[in-house]
Order: C-alpha cells, then structure tokens, then sequence
C-alpha cells in the first residue's frame, strides 16, 4: 500500500500535533482550476475561505488569481489583509451583523449574497447611510437535495439557507423600490462534499428554470454564482490526490445557459485545499484493550472535529513505520468518548514515539480547532517552511 510522502526528519523537530501543507499540491491544484475554469467563457472561481484562513495558504491562493468567499466579518478582514481584491470578495451568511455589512460596505466589496428581505432593508440602510449602492445576489434555496452527509446538506427547503424560489420575483421586485440597493445576481449553494455531478447537473436545470422565468419578465442579471460543494477522494488521497476539476466546470458549461454577456461565479473551499494538508500526530502509547488494541495519539478532536463531528473518513498513515499491518483504534487524549479518529484500521505496527499522518485534513481542519480542555491550537506550516 502506498503511502504519502513526508519530510520525516524535518518534522522531528515540530511541537505536535500540526498541520502539514503541502503548498506544491496546492499550486497545482490552483493551475488546473485556472486551466480548466479558464476553458468557459465568463466562469470566475473564489475561494471559500471558510475552509482554511491560514495566512500562509491564503497568499498562495490569491497570487493564483483566485476572488475569496466569505461568511463572516473576520473573514472579509482576513483575506483584505491577505491581499484579495475587494472586488472580488462576495459574502454570505443568515446572520450578518450591523459592523459586518459596514464592512463589506466599506471595502466595496463584489457582491452580498442576501438571505432575506430583513436583511436587503438592513443592507440598504447602512448603505443609505454612508451615500453607497449595495451590489447584491439573492441566494435562492433551490430545493435541489445533494447526496452527502445530512448536516452538509443545506439547499434544502428545510434548512435555514437562502430565499425561497417561490418568493424569487417578490424581493426583486420590493429590492428595485430600495434606492441603495443594486440587485446583480442569484445566488446557490446546495452543499459540500459532493461527488455526483447529477447533483450539479439538477442545480443547472432549476438555474435554467429560474432564468426562464426572470426572462419573462425581462429582467436580466449579471451574473449567476453556484456556489461550491465539490468532493474530493477521502479514500485515495496518493491515488487521487485532485478533485475532478474538469468535470465539475464541465458539467456548468454543458448544462447551464447563461444569457448573453452573463457571468458563472463558483465558491470552491474543500476541493482547493483538502488534499494539501495532514494532521501529523505522535504516538503516545499503545494500549492492548480486552479486543482491540488503541493507538492513542496526541492530536484530538480539538485539532480535527470533522470525525466526531460528521463521522468523516481520513485515511490514516503511519509514517514512521515499514513494520507490517496491524488492527487499531486511534483515538486523541480528549475526555470524550467521541474523540475518536478512526475505529479498526490497519496501520503499519505502531511504537511510542510514530509520527501518523491523517489526511485530506486541509479543510475544515486548522480553522475548526478549539482550545477545549485548555489545548493549544495546533500549527500550520509549509512545505515551503520545511524544504
Ligand atoms: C461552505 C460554503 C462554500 C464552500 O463549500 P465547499 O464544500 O467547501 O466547496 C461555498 N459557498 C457557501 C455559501 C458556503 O457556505
């Protein structure tokens, strides 16, 4: 069996458990997406920086050209100080905050995909207020299922997400009385995770409906933003260590009908930068239960919560080890019976002291991790650190 390759004596060194990024993935990650998306007339890809906000992985993927899609204050102020141009930060979120929507205000930023019509009267006061236009995109709740985790499904119309479709002729039409307001586009975001492209290919056909339907109303927009959701192969990260990029972008340009002169705006998080990063953990010990034998290591759930919080799958490496395959629970030293990384796995035969590597943990990793138990916050460095 394969395994990832790591610089282990450069690693020897390091405070445990942190986040390896491999920063050469990362770009070439970055250069397909630019080829493949670059293939599509008007397709314009932002990175969902809700995945990873390290400052490091940031600068690589803004010098890539890449816009950035936040969710939050904190967010938009994290990627204007990592360089992205505001006019290529669009925001989303249920709940944003007076100071957050007078910040995007302030920046100028692309476009805020508006959830309610609470929140365009907000919108359009605060801009009122300092003599500005809000751009915004309507994020419609699609009501298009995505076959993934229940708790990453959110296009549903019983999640909390979006505008209903229904409604959709409504706020455009109470948005064009709002002197402050300046409605530029849809918004989608049907879930994330997700490796079906029928999946995709459903959202198209209900854009496409939608479309049709503004037309007969002659209102036109420009542009259209599908969000993001693209998987990646939690199973092979050394087999297949990139999302299916070309399919993905493919399938859009084949099934969605932009209008003429109409932009396509996705919002990729886990695909750009999943597959780039690795928890690396220490053995602590090994200990022989009455059935099964626990590898029991120093990183928890306090460092990677996607297992405990989502039953997520990380392919697990022993990589200070050649010795052959044995059976083990790895579990992190946290006081919670679901700090659990994974349960019956074979690993190379593990010794107080081995280095694992749990993969694909570059999204929704370092950023999730939490000071519960008064833990230090695991941290991120580069290949580019370390070679
Ligand atoms: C989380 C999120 C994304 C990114 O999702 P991924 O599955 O990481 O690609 C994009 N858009 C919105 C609005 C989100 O909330």
């Amino acid at each position: 069996m394969s395994k990832g390759s790591f610089p282990i004596k450069e690693f020897e060194g390091q405070r445990t458990p942190f986040y390896y990024y491999d920063l050469d993935l990362l770009r070439e990650t970055l250069d397909t997406i630019n080829r493949e998306a670059g293939k599509h007339e008007g397709f314009h890809v932002h990175y969902a920086i809700k995945a990873n906000a390290n400052p490091k992985v940031l600068r690589v993927i803004r010098k890539a050209g890449l816009g950035a899609d936040c969710v939050s204050g904190g967010e938009i102020e994290a990627c204007v100080k990592a360089g992205f141009p505001s006019s290529k930060i669009v925001y989303a979120g249920v709940g944003k905050c007076d100071w957050e929507i007078n910040l995007g205000l302030d920046n100028d930023i692309f476009c805020f995909n508006v959830e309610s019509i609470p929140e365009l009267e907000v919108i359009n006061e605060l801009a009122a207020a300092k003599g500005k236009v809000a751009r915004v995109a309507f994020r419609l709740n699609p009501n298009v299922g995505a076959h993934t985790h229940a708790n990453i499904t959110t296009g549903l119309a019983e999640n909390k997400f979006g505008i209903a479709m229904r409604d959709m002729l409504k706020v455009i039409e109470e948005a064009s009385h709002m002197a402050n307001i300046k409605v530029v586009g849809l918004h989608f975001h049907i879930g994330s995770q997700i490796l079906d492209m029928g999946d995709f290919h459903a959202l198209c056909n209900r854009v496409n409906e939608l479309q049709d339907e503004l037309e007969r109303h002659r209102i036109q927009l420009e542009h259209i933003n599908v969000g993001g959701g693209l998987g990646i192969d939690y199973q092979h990260p050394n087999r297949v260590p990139m999302a299916d990029f070309k399919a993905y972008f493919d399938t859009y340009a084949s099934r969605l009908k932009l209008r003429p002169g109409q932009t396509l705006h996705f919002e990729l998080g886990r695909a750009v930068v999943a597959p780039m990063g690795s928890l690396i953990t220490r053995t602590l010990y090994i200990k022989e239960g009455s059935t099964k034998k626990f590898c029991i290591v120093d990183a928890g759930f306090t460092d990677l919560i996607r297992p405990a919080l989502y039953q997520a799958y990380h392919k697990i490496e022993n990589i200070s080890s050649d010795e052959p395959m044995e059976a083990y629970d790895v579990v992190g030293p946290i006081c919670e019976s679901t700090d659990v990384f994974a349960k019956q796995i074979d690993l190379n035969h593990a010794h107080r002291g081995d280095l694992l590597a749990i993969r694909s943990a570059g999204a929704y990793g370092e950023i999730m991790a939490s000071g519960y138990n008064c833990r230090q916050l695991p941290q991120g460095i580069t290949s580019d650190e370390l070679t």
